[in-house]
């Protein structure tokens, strides 16, 4: 037997004696996401259990080294788990903008003392993370950003504010974009990270068409910031910035492996066959999962390379910019198959009008992360080498 195929074996065992039965039916919305950190409410002691068990064996982020509290997997073990995951539909452990964002970024920039501070206990849930880029004036344009550090020898005060801080108002700590020089543009940008109780720090909800407040405006005012939590060099933050962004935009065009819409469709409008009589939908959704299909293999074919020789680089707009726009035409879609019943927006019968809060929800994806016409920038000039 190889290494991997024993792994393999390895992997199965455990997951089959550690994944509680309801860690393994499919999630139904954000709702039932595990963000972890200091004031997260468990939805069930199944999903706690999950969360610790997966975070003791650094499976939560399993690539990352095991002296970081990551699992210290191959990249090809990585590949196995995930397919043994898949296998028995288990729920991923951690939903988590460490994992996602911070965590890369930390192990490419970060000093050891801050791996081995904050690494662990981003794998295990511990803490969680926002994201401080955005500001009222500095969103597709990020380097305009004005959040400003008054340099205090040992230590920053930041003043300024953020906006569209995805929950702010829930994470616990948070990696920021302040400005440490203001007679330069790119130049002058830090990377920080501090703790939301700081002194200083409020958060202030922003109400979304879905109906829910994911997202917040974040004030700063004379907050204090060591220097030891500063990320790279002073003024070199900018670097950073691009390299993270090059992690969200991966991870927001991977939209996983959703429900097969023809499924949805069959079960909702099928006959007593499960065929579906309307062609002109039997059309477009089978145009649609023909795509879905196409970009999974591509998503797969650039995880792959991206293993091999480093980063995704200006390919993640690529992923970004069809994946979200594919998530929003997955929406359209299911909308049209629940007809009158996608608009209910309470209630039972609609899980709390889940069809019609996703689809609304899905608006943002094309924002989020930069927005689908600066992806088409970045492509245009990085990918297809157009002019300016
Ligand atoms: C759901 C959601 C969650 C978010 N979470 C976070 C978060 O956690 N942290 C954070 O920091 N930010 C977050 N953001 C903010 C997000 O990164 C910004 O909204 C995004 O970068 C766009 O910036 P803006 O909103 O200022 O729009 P603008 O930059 O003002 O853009 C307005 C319009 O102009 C277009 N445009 C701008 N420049 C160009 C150009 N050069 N060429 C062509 N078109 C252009 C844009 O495409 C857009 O249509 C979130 C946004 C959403 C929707």
């Amino acid at each position: 037997m190889s290494d991997l195929e024993a792994f393999r074996a390895e992997a199965r065992e455990w997951l089959e004696a550690n994944c509680p039965a309801s860690m393994r039916t499919p999630m139904k919305g954000e709702a039932d996401f595990c963000w972890g950190g200091r004031n997260f409410i468990f939805q069930s002691d199944d999903q706690k259990l999950w969360l610790e068990r997966m975070g003791a064996k650094g499976w939560t982020v399993p690539t990352w080294p095991a002296e970081y509290g990551g699992g210290g997997l191959s990249k090809d073990e990585g590949k196995v788990l995930a397919d043994e995951m898949r296998r028995i539909k288990a729920r991923v452990p951690l939903v988590s903008f460490g994992i996602w964002m911070l965590g890369p970024a930390l192990l490419k920039f970060g000093t050891h003392e801050q791996k081995l501070e904050h690494l662990p206990k981003i794998a295990r849930g511990e803490i969680r993370w926002c994201q401080g880029y955005s500001e009222p004036n500095a969103g597709s344009d990020l380097a305009s950003l004005a959040t400003k550090a008054e340099d205090k020898g040992d230590h920053y005060i930041v003043n300024g504010q953020k906006i569209w801080t995805s929950y702010a108002d829930k994470a616990d700590w948070i990696f920021c974009l302040i400005r440490t020089d203001t007679t330069v543009k790119h130049e002058g940008i830090s990377f920080v990270l501090f703790d939301m109780q700081t002194p200083g720090v409020s958060t202030k909800p922003i109400k979304l068409i879905s109906g829910s407040s994911p997202f917040c405006e974040t004030f700063f005012d004379d907050v204090k910031v060591l220097k030891e939590n500063l990320v790279g060099e002073e003024n070199k933050g900018w670097t950073i910035a691009k390299y993270l962004l090059t992690h969200e935009r991966s991870n927001i065009g991977d939209m996983g492996v959703p429900t097969p819409l023809s499924m949805l469709a069959k079960q909702k409008l099928g006959d007593k066959d499960g065929q579906l009589p309307d062609s002109m939908l039997r059309h477009q959704i089978a145009e649609h999962e023909i795509d879905a299909a196409s970009f999974m293999f591509t998503l797969e074919r650039a995880k792959d390379a991206a293993k091999a020789g480093g980063d995704q680089g200006a390919f993640s707009s690529v992923l970004k910019g069809y994946g979200t726009e594919l998530n929003k035409e997955r929406h359209e879609l299911i909308v049209k198959v629940n007809g009158s019943d996608a608009f209910e927006w309470e209630g039972q019968f609609s899980n709390n009008g889940e069809v019609a809060r996703s689809w609304l929800r899905t608006k943002g994806n094309s924002i989020e992360g930069g927005t689908t016409e600066v992806q088409l920038n970045i492509i245009a000039k990085r990918i297809l080498g157009l002019p300016s």
